[in-house]
């Protein structure tokens, strides 16, 4: 039976950390600081917006919020990120997702400052990240969080083969380079795999990562004995219950250790969001950081 990995305990490490960095930079009368702009009335992203804010400010991070209409210019938009960008209280800026369609993501994205790119979306960061670049530059939280998770359970990662299932920018992506960074070998399967190689690829691997958003595409039988299974996949069934994209019963069975759903990567992923604003506030004040993106 695969132990479980416990991402709200970890989570709850690293807030501890970061408070305890917080203090220590307030000592320098530095206090990080985080805007988000929420753009509508999604009520996901309402919520998802809430959450962080309550999180932030638990650690001692400066949040606030700013609000904008559904109907907002393109124009208006690009000239608020602007004014964050020259702000000196302001060391990291995130723009929640989804935005209205008149409005390019993309070109919101690059608008941000890669300085304060706390999404790690800018593509100068997303090249930073695949040159594998010495210096500290911000990295997509949720693949950096699922890093802190491996490193929290002392997962090897060097030599070893790792099976990350889905491409996005926002998971897959990053994920590839943040594990060949750390001298693992890295397959990048997606919808085009053809189902053997799908299949052969997955049963040597030991390391499986899978964000797809399709629920129970990984079960038990697809995995080696042993294999360490990260699910980042976040799934509300027709019953209202919350899933992963793996069959947690039969892969529990078969791997050697296992995140939840809910309970894994997902506290995670606001948790490294903070990290990552304390990590922006330690750069912008020249402040040594001990180690690039390792917290615990
Ligand atoms: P996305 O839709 O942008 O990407 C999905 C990826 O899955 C695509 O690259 C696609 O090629 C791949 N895919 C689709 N069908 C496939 C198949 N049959 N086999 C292999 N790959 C396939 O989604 P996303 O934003 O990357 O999110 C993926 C999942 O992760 C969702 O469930 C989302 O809710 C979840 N998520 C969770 C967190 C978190 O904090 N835990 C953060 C981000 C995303």
């Amino acid at each position: 039976m695969a132990e479980i990995i416990d991402g709200k305990a970890i989570a709850q490490l690293v807030r501890q950390k970061l408070a305890e960095q917080v203090e220590v930079l307030k000592t320098k009368s530095i206090v990080p600081g985080l805007t988000v702009i929420i753009v509508g009335d999604d009520p996901a992203s309402q919520i998802y917006v809430r959450n962080k804010e309550r999180a932030a400010q638990k650690v001692g991070i400066a949040h606030q919020t700013i609000r904008l209409a559904a109907d907002v210019t393109e124009a208006s938009l690009l000239t608020i990120i602007k004014k964050l960008n020259q702000d000196d209280q302001v060391d990291a800026i995130l723009v929640q997702s989804p935005l209205p369609n008149h409005l390019n993501e993309q070109l919101v994205q690059e608008t941000i400052s890669p300085e304060k790119d706390v999404d790690g979306f800018n593509p100068i960061n997303i090249g930073k990240l695949y040159a594998n670049r010495h210096e500290y530059y911000p990295v997509a939280n949720t693949p950096k969080g699922v890093m802190t998770l491996l490193m929290a359970h002392h997962v090897p990662l060097r030599g070893k083969l790792a099976v990350v299932v889905g491409r996005s920018i926002l998971v897959g992506k990053p994920m590839l380079s943040l594990l060949e960074a750390a001298n693992a070998s890295v397959a990048l399967l997606h919808r085009y795999t053809p189902d053997d190689l799908r299949r052969s690829l997955l049963k040597q691997a030991d390391i499986v990562i899978v964000g797809t958003g399709i629920p129970g595409l990984v079960v038990g039988d697809d995995l080696k004995s042993g294999a360490t299974v990260i699910d980042v996949g976040i799934n509300r069934l027709s019953d209202g219950q919350l899933v992963g994209d793996v069959d947690f019963a039969s892969a529990q069975a078969v791997a050697g250790a296992i995140t939840p759903v809910p309970g894994g990567v997902g506290p995670m992923t606001i948790a490294t969001l903070l990290q990552t604003t304390v990590e922006l506030a330690a750069q912008h004040h020249q402040i040594e950081l001990a180690d690039k993106w390792q917290i615990i």
